[in-house]
């Protein structure tokens, strides 16, 4: 589905869109002309729809041959599993932050808390997270190209350990893509597990509310592709206030 002339969704499931696997995250394709990157990967896997998320990047036009990379937001199942799967089947080259990438290298399910999504009934008790090899370049004020677009890399850890935010200058617009830090509203997600921190979450919420975007780009829910920057806003009117936004679900 192509959002603009920079960005397409490409995957997304009962979160979202239903374009791909039902516990898929929202999956983007940065667009930059000659060169493409995917951002996040999905579930991966007999729970994923990797074959169904390289339909749907053929069907917005995009060439798969100019995908160069898969960047990933931040380690969790729905969103870094299916990594192993354009890694094998595109040979892209895969970067997030370093925790990411050590963290995919092992398949540490342990620190991806898999075995509470697991007894919690929340992903299947035979999901693997497949391990996939990668490039830990991912840290606070790297920058690099996307074909015709700029990317700033946010470190911007809460919701998980190691999490990282995308700031996208696109031809008319820019666009921040959050991964599971900000959704519609000003709501977060916040779990019960051992790496999520309010105070990491408030810590980057407010460095995300001095930033200027347009579109926000989530990992799960609304997309709002102008006046985005306002659900950062009310989440750190919150953070601001001593207190925890509201549950996204
Ligand atoms: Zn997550």
């Amino acid at each position: 589905m192509r959002l603009t002339r920079d960005i397409c969704l490409v995957g997304g499931g009962n979160s979202g869109f239903n374009i791909s696997a039902p516990l898929d995250c929202h999956i983007y394709v940065i667009d930059g002309g000659d060169e493409v990157a995917i951002v996040d990967a999905g579930m991966g896997g007999k729970y994923g729809a990797t074959e169904q998320i390289l339909a749907n990047i053929a069907e917005d036009g995009v060439d798969p041959d100019k995908i160069s990379t898969l960047l990933l937001t931040h380690y969790h199942a729905d969103h870094a599993g299916g990594a192993a799967d354009f890694h094998n089947r595109l040979g892209v080259e895969v970067l997030g932050s370093p925790l990411t990438i050590a963290t995919l290298a092992i398949g540490d399910e342990e620190q991806i808390s898999l075995p509470f999504a697991k007894s919690s009934g929340f992903y299947p008790a035979d999901y693997v997270f497949e391990s996939c090899p990668g490039r830990g370049t991912l840290t606070e004020g790297a920058t690099f190209n996307v074909g015709e677009l700029a990317v700033t890399v946010y470190e911007t850890p809460g919701h998980s350990d190691g999490h990282v935010s995308l700031l996208v200058s696109g031809r008319d617009r820019t666009y921040l893509i959050g991964g599971d830090l900000i959704f519609y509203g000003g709501t977060i997600i916040a779990q019960n597990i051992p790496d999520c921190s309010i105070q990491n979450y408030a810590a980057s919420t407010l460095k995300m509310a001095e930033v200027d975007f347009d579109a926000l780009l989530p990992g799960h829910l609304t997309i709002s592709l102008s006046n985005g920057k306002r659900h950062v806003d009310q989440a750190a009117a919150q953070f601001r206030q001593l207190m925890i936004p509201r549950n996204a679900v």
